[in-house]
């Protein structure tokens, strides 16, 4: 990139430039339009003078004729003589185009001014006549040496014989002078008007872009390290200052999901640690000694195994957290029956309970009820709830599950007699990582990774299909899951 396009792609002069060219044209339009009518209004002060002598003229003329009852000529001379116009010429001429009488040019002008010369020989003030011999009157401008010469020719019929032609001629130098200062006056002051602008308007961008430039520097310097600075906001609720704040929101978000991925970070490799410090301290005991019984080896690998799977239902869990949050999950919709599915999820921890004397029923709706969505995972989330339930309820006790058809939505409920959940608790039974007691979680845990992700993959499952769920009356007498899911029928 060449100086010259980085000095036009910055905006500051990018605006000076249409600043000044949108000035420019309008002062063009402006002093063209002027112009023309100081030119216009010049040439008929011009004309209209031309016509009133021409008027006083032909009125003389008549009184000349009528009262004296002279013969025409010795009244146009007559009339003529009044006519010592100083820097007006006069000419009179006859039916066959020969002057009759004329002003006298020998005399001196003031202020220098000279005597012009009409074109009398020019074929044009003939046909002026001729103009003016059918209108009444023409006017015309001449062109001599140095001047522009206005004319206006005056038909004066005199009796039936005889006919006049008035000709009555201003030289426009007067007028020719004041346009010639009006141009000069433009010439003058458009380019110091766009000069003075072009500043005027560069000095307007660079203030108020300048706040634009600070907030690109400290925006500069914002990083995955110091998230949580901001840019500063202008203190008005200008494009600028609403720019900003809309900037410093998103901000805000990046810097929220910033911390949030890394306490993710930092919990998921907390949770990994434990299992592989078991798996390798457990390993370290059995290798300790040279030899060992079937026994302690079968024991210090059930523990190895277990770890493993705890490990490796972990990494599932996360796995599947992470595709959540990349919006990467792709949902496989099929149509199926919820109490089915449901059915079948209860038959699957039947043995589970069972090892704990666990008494666990299902209650069926009175209808089948169709559903859309990715069942799998519907599944998973059924059986989390169903797990926590077996795992946290001591022994004897009772999880009961239901579903039922209401009128927008379908409700699974899921409740056991275990100990609940701690009111103080309540609010974060959904977030990542999060579990009431440690120990309990590990050590019952009879699948699940025992991590406190069980609960935070139900909730997104069940938001995915546009549902919700929620933990109701748990107050120590057990715990009481809804999930609620649209109903497709509606
Ligand atoms: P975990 O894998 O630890 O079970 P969850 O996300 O499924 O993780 O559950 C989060 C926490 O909520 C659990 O650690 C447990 O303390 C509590 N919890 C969940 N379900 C129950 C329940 N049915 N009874 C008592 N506590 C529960």
């Amino acid at each position: 990139m060449n100086a010259k396009t980085v000095v036009f792609q910055s905006m500051r002069a990018r605006l000076t430039f249409w600043y000044t060219a949108v000035l420019a044209l309008v002062l063009l339009v402006f002093a063209v339009s002027t112009y023309s009518y100081l030119a216009r209004a010049a040439r008929q002060r011009t004309d209209d003078s031309l016509s009133d002598t021409a008027s006083s003229f032909v009125s003389n003329f008549n009184s000349e004729l009528g009262d004296e009852s002279q013969p025409a000529a010795e009244a146009v001379k007559e009339a003529a003589r009044g006519f010592h116009l100083r820097d007006r010429q006069v000419i009179v001429f006859d039916d066959r185009r020969e002057v009759v009488v004329a002003s006298d040019t020998s005399e001196k002008l003031p202020f220098g001014t000279e005597w012009f010369t009409l074109p009398v020989a020019q074929p044009q003030l003939r046909n002026v006549f001729d103009s003016a011999a059918r209108a009444g009157r023409a006017y015309e401008t001449f062109f001599d040496s140095e001047n522009a010469i206005r004319v206006l020719v005056v038909a004066v019929p005199a009796g039936r014989q005889h006919s006049y032609m008035f000709v009555v001629a201003n030289p426009l130098h007067e007028q020719e002078k004041a346009l010639g200062q009006a141009r000069k006056a433009f010439y003058l002051a458009i380019p110091l008007a766009l000069l003075l602008a072009s500043l005027g308007g560069y000095f307007l961008a660079r203030k108020s872009l300048a706040p634009v430039v600070t907030m690109g520097e400290r925006a500069a310097l914002i990083g995955a390290t110091n998230l949580n600075e901001r840019i500063p906001e202008p203190q008005n609720n200008s494009e600028l200052g609403r720019l900003a704040r809309v900037f410093n929101d998103l901000l805000a978000r990046l810097d929220q999901s910033f911390s949030q991925q890394k306490r993710f970070m930092a919990d998921a490799s907390h949770e990994l640690r434990t299992p592989v410090a078991v798996v390798c301290g457990e390993s370290e005991v059995a290798l300790s000694q040279p030899t060992r019984n079937e026994q302690e080896y079968r024991e210090s690998l059930t523990i190895v195994n277990d770890e493993g799977q705890r490990l490796t239902r972990m990494v599932e869990d996360l796995f599947t957290l992470a595709h959540a949050d990349a919006g990467e999950y792709s949902l496989v919709v099929t149509d199926f029956y919820l109490d089915e599915s449901l059915n079948e999820c209860v038959r699957s921890v039947r043995s589970l309970a069972a090892l704990k004397n666990l008494e666990i029923s299902y209650q069926p709706p009175k209808h089948e009820i169709a559903f859309q969505g990715d069942e799998p995972l519907v599944r998973r989330m059924i059986l989390n709830l169903l797990h926590n339930a077996i795992k946290y309820t001591p022994k004897g006790g009772q999880v009961r599950v239901s579903v039922n058809d209401k009128r927008h939505h379908c409700e699974v409920v899921v409740s056991d007699t275990g100990p609940g959940i701690p009111r103080e608790a309540q609010p974060h039974v959904f977030d990542r990582f999060f579990r009431v007691d440690k120990a309990r979680s590990r050590d019952e845990s009879l699948n699940g990774s025992g991590a406190g992700l069980g609960l935070s993959i139900a909730k997104w499952v069940a938001e995915l299909h546009g549902g919700s769920i929620i933990l109701d009356g748990s107050t120590g007498e057990g715990a009481r899951f809804v999930i609620s899911l649209p109903n497709p029928a509606q």
